[in-house]
């Protein structure tokens, strides 16, 4: 039988998480955020399931998006970081693909590029994250300067917000003042600032367009919850099995670094899991894991391949008993904070040779 480590994907759950965005922001269009695989979760199938109730779709990349278009996904697909290299444009208008345009180099590649149709474009401006987007002081220009282009079709304003999955902090407003000063100023169109934090937490931020990325995956975005408290469904189980049972004596040591010794006879079980399948090597001991559904805690440093639980509380369980990392019945966001990170990232380590089903 084959290694009893799966990542199983629940696709109700998935478009209940689409229905939470739409509860949040009923008039708004939504661009679903499935870029890096949609999170590991598989972009094809995400895709296919959400198709028919978004209204767009981002991704990082031109290689994700031919990905999708490959699949015969029909809807707009935005590329987040937009084109690299001025020969993807052709590429990108020959498939109906939108780019966001964030930096001068991206501007140039524009009107030198030959376009066989115009694009659409997702214009980006800086309000605060530093990282990607022009300066509010030059999106006016800029803005004017690509209405005349020909090769440019409609010209949407976005940002991304950098504080959002903090209820309290008073970045989020300051971005939002700016960014609508200048959705008026300029009188755009079509605007979009609101990732998941923003659509679960920060109604001003809506817009016209939001961009679901984690809660679509039913992870919370925010630092102190975890799903189920903002009405989402974990969308991955992380599951594995026993592949051995065996008793350690008081005193022994379990694992490497022998980190962690017993302090009792007690029964330990091994787990088909470890860093090369995205359990976080961070997570230490005492970190719940779930066999036969109960809780149980982990012992010992992870290793590559494995990792061991304490079964004193299931003297009973044996080889071949279910064991899952996280799930429905344990919120990713609790390992994630334990091995100190983010649910984003455990989802999106999850190893390729972790079979998806
Ligand atoms: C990844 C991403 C999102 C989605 O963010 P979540 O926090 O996962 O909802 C939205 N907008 C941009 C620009 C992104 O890069």
């Amino acid at each position: 039988m084959a290694r009893p480590t799966h990542a199983l994907i629940d696709i109700a759950a998935l478009q209940n998480n689409l229905q939470r965005v739409k509860s949040c922001a009923p008039t708004q269009r939504v661009m679903a955020v499935i870029k890096a695989n949609a999170y590991n979760h598989g972009a094809v199938k995400v895709a296919n399931a959400l198709e028919s109730n978004v209204d767009a779709f981002a991704v990082c990349c031109l290689e994700e998006a031919l990905e999708l278009r490959d699949a015969d996904i029909k809807k707009p697909i935005v590329l987040l970081e937009g084109a690299f290299h001025i020969d993807e444009l052709p590429v990108i208008a020959h498939h109906d693909l939108q780019i966001v345009i964030a930096m001068s180099k991206q501007l140039e590649q524009l009107v030198k590029a030959k376009l066989e149709k115009p694009i659409h474009i997702w214009l980006k401006v800086d309000t605060g994250m530093h990282r990607l987007g022009f300066s509010p002081n030059d999106i006016e220009q800029i803005y004017k300067f690509l209405k005349q282009n020909q090769q440019v079709e409609n010209i949407y304003l976005m940002s991304h917000l950098a504080c959002a999955d903090d209820r309290q902090d008073k970045m989020t407003e300051q971005q939002t003042e700016i960014f609508n000063q200048l959705v008026q100023s300029l009188n755009i169109e079509e605007s979009s600032l609101a990732n998941s934090a923003g659509i679960l937490g920060w109604p001003q931020t809506h817009a016209d367009w939001v961009r679901p990325g984690i809660m679509l995956y039913g992870a919370s975005p925010f630092v102190n919850s975890v799903a189920i408290d903002e009405g989402l469904q974990p969308v991955m189980q992380l599951q594995s099995a026993l592949i051995s049972v065996k008793r350690l004596r008081k005193g022994e040591a379990i694992g490497y670094g022998a980190a962690w010794h017993s302090p009792q006879n007690m029964p330990v079980g091994v787990v088909a899991i470890g860093y090369a399948d995205g359990y976080p090597r961070k997570a230490p001991s005492g970190t719940p894991v779930l066999v036969n559904g109960r809780r149980v805690p982990l012992i010992g440093r992870v290793s590559m391949d494995m990792i061991t639980v304490d079964l004193r509380t299931q003297p009973n369980a044996r080889i071949g008993d279910p064991v899952v990392l996280w799930g429905k019945s344990l919120p990713v966001e609790e390992i994630a904070s334990l091995a100190e990170t983010i649910a984003y990232e455990l989802l999106c380590n999850v190893g390729s040779r972790v079979e998806m089903f």
